[in-house]
Order: C-alpha cells, then structure tokens, then sequence
C-alpha cells in the first residue's frame, strides 16, 4: 500500500531531515536554559538562539534585537493584533484588514469587536488582490492598524506589502503583515516594506511545528505592544516563557535552506505547477483561482464546474493528499471565505481544490497527479 502523494504543502510540510540533523543534540546534549546567564549549559542554548534570531533578522532585513519567539504564526498574529490594540487604544480603535487573510488575523479582529474596537473588513478584487485605493479609503484618523497578509494561504497571491507601507506610514499607522507562507519563499523587506510587524512560522518552510516569531520595528517609529502572556519576562517582556531551543535551532537551519535554495527551488516548483495546471486545462468547466503570476510558486488552486466537491475529494483521497478550501475547514463542503472573497457563486456542484507543491515532489508525483485527477472528474462528469 502506498501512501497518498502528498501535496498539502500550504497546510504543514515534512521537516527537511538537514534540520532534524541540526535539532538533535539541543534536546538531550545542549539542552540548557537559554536565561541560564551563570553557566556553560545556558551559554550553549543562548548561542543557539541567538544564531536563529540573527538568520531570521538577516532575511528580512530587521536587527535580531527585533525579533520575538512565539509557539507559531497564530500567537505571533493574537500577539501583534491585541498588543497593538491594547497599547494603542487610547489614540483610536480602528483596525483595518483584508476579507481573505487567515482566521489567526479575522478572528482576534472579531474578539476585538466585541470589546468596542471598530473592524473594516476590505474586500479584494476577482484576482484576490487588494484594491490600494480602497485601503486608502479606508483609513481614518482613529485607525491604529492595517493587518494585510504576504502570500496567502489558499490561492496564493502575493499582495503589493510596499505599497500598502508606504500609505500606511504616510498617516503614521501600524503595518502588520502575516507572512507565514512568505517566509523563504519570497524575498522580504521590512525596511523597503515599511513594515512594523511580520509573523513568521517555521512549519510552512520544512521546519518544525510550534514555533515561530513576531518582528517587532524599535525604530522609525517604536511600536509600542502589550504583552499577551505574562511571566519571566523573556523576549523583552512581550512574550515570558522558557524559549524552546530546539525548535528555535530547527527554525534557523530551515530558514538557512529556505533563502540559500530560495531561486532553484522556485524556479523548479513554477515549472511543476505550470505542468500541472497545463495538464488539468484541459478539463471541461476549470479555472484558476486567484492571481495566474503574482502567487506562490508551488500554488495551484482551482475550480470545476459542473463535479460534486466532496465527491471529488473522496475519489481522490487514496491517491493524493489536497485540500479543498483551507485545512481549517475543509471538514465543511462550503466554499472557502477565500474563494467567497473572490466572488465565487455558492453552487453546490462546484469543485475547488488547493494543490500545495513543495521541496520533496517530483515530476513523476505531479504527472501521476494530473492523469488521476482528470479521469476521476471525467468520470464524474459523466454521471
Ligand atoms: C499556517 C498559517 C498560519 C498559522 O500558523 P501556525 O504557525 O500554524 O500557528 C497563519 N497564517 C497563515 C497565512 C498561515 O498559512
């Protein structure tokens, strides 16, 4: 029995064994506390961290000192969302974000509401786009924050982050990004961003789950955050808790890989999507979700007209591992709130299926892929 082939890459991704290598011996070997200031134990895990901190300042341009470890993408968002709010109500209560960001930013918006915040959801354009002159719209003199993500996690489309800086820094409001699908996958830029806040997550990118930081901007202006979980006073006081060396270690080496194997591999995984989806153009009633360039490398994301999408999905199950809409609910057959900020109808004979190409399929797995793909829609379409 072979296991299904595994192109879910957008929802977590296999740690690349070069970082299991690099974790290992902080778990039984260099296991010291990293606040241990008086002995060797504590300097070894210390170093460690700060190697980390230091890679993951490098690549986006920020110093390490700005850089605070949280378990993940999702406390990194709670964390710069409700900081943010907590330390800057005084001056306004108005958030703006986007209708197609994930729930870790939609949702702390939504809490926010129900303690008085004022939210401004945007829309986006057919190709998943923001539209800038709407932001711009949008904003008010009480307006404190602009959360707008990198590349999102369903159709991955890119969004124009220096722009939306540069005009959310024109009227001196905060510019959070969540990056967790952009992280050594694209080239980022704090500084010619203008960005005061990027989450990052280790897991998208072939590291290991439950770990992963907020870039927090000290200068031109100093965000101010409130802490969101209080105790030891770690990270600056924004974020207490024993730092977890080694998925600290497991985030740097990844990262590491990421950036240094940054071109190759997208180069590689655009020329598999592209045969992938030339493959599937074929079929009767497809389209593509989302921007057809400005997006991931590895995402394809697309619809079928006219094929049941839980039936699709469970002819497929033995074969491949995909997702329809997000991983967070795909236990419902309704469209996606992505693919609904699209414009999609809410037909019940629609579709829509998320392939997340990564760093360990091949050519043969993608054209296996495809030729099952087609004749299991053809087959429904039949019916
Ligand atoms: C995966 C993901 C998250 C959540 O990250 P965790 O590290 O799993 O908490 C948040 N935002 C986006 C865009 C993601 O893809």
């Amino acid at each position: 029995m072979h296991r299904p082939i595994y192109l879910d890459n957008h929802a977590t991704t296999p740690v690349d064994k070069r970082v299991v290598d690099a974790m290992i011996p902080y778990f039984s070997e260099h296991f010291g506390n990293p606040s241990s200031i008086n002995h060797q134990y504590g300097w070894e895990a210390e170093a460690a961290v700060k190697q980390t901190r230091e890679i993951l300042a490098k690549t986006i341009n920020a110093s390490s000192e700005e850089i605070i470890f949280t378990s993940g993408a999702t406390e990194a968002n709670n964390l710069a969302i409700k900081g943010v709010a907590e330390a800057y109500f005084q001056k306004g209560q108005h958030i703006i974000t986007v209708a197609t960001e994930h729930h870790a930013v939609l949702d702390p918006c939504k809490y926010l509401e129900t303690l008085g915040f004022k939210i401004t959801i945007l829309p986006v354009q057919k190709d998943g786009l923001i539209n800038l002159n709407a932001l711009e719209k949008a904003l008010r003199p009480d307006t404190i924050l602009v959360s707008v993500m990198a590349a999102n996690n369903e159709i991955g489309v890119i969004q124009p982050l220096t722009e939306i800086g540069k005009i959310c820094h024109a009227q001196d409001i905060i510019f959070h990004t969540d990056a967790a699908q952009a992280i050594g996958k694209i080239p980022l830029d704090v500084q010619a961003s203008h960005i005061d806040l990027m989450s990052l997550t280790a897991h998208k990118i072939y590291g290991p789950k439950g770990i992963g930081a907020l870039y927090v901007r000290r200068r031109n202006p100093r965000v101010q955050l409130a802490a969101q979980q209080h105790g030891g006073g770690h990270e600056r006081g924004m974020r207490s808790g024993t730092l977890y060396t080694p998925q600290i270690v497991g985030f740097g080496k990844a990262i590491e890989i990421a950036n240094r194997e940054q071109e190759s591999e997208n180069r590689r995984l655009t020329q598999l999507r592209n045969r992938l989806w030339e493959s599937l153009s074929k079929l009767e009633g497809i389209h593509l979700n989302g921007h057809p360039t400005q997006r991931l490398a590895g995402n394809l994301n697309i619809s079928i007209e006219g094929v049941d999408g839980a039936a699709l999905l469970l002819g497929l199950q033995s074969m491949m591992a995909v997702s329809s809409g997000s991983a967070c609910s795909s236990t419902t057959t309704a469209p996606s709130h992505v693919l609904t900020a699209l414009g999609h109808p809410e037909k019940l004979a629609y579709a829509s299926i998320r392939f997340g190409i990564g760093r360990f399929n091949t050519t043969e797995e993608i054209d296996l892929v495809a030729q099952q793909l087609v004749s299991v829609v053809q087959s429904l379409q039949r019916i």
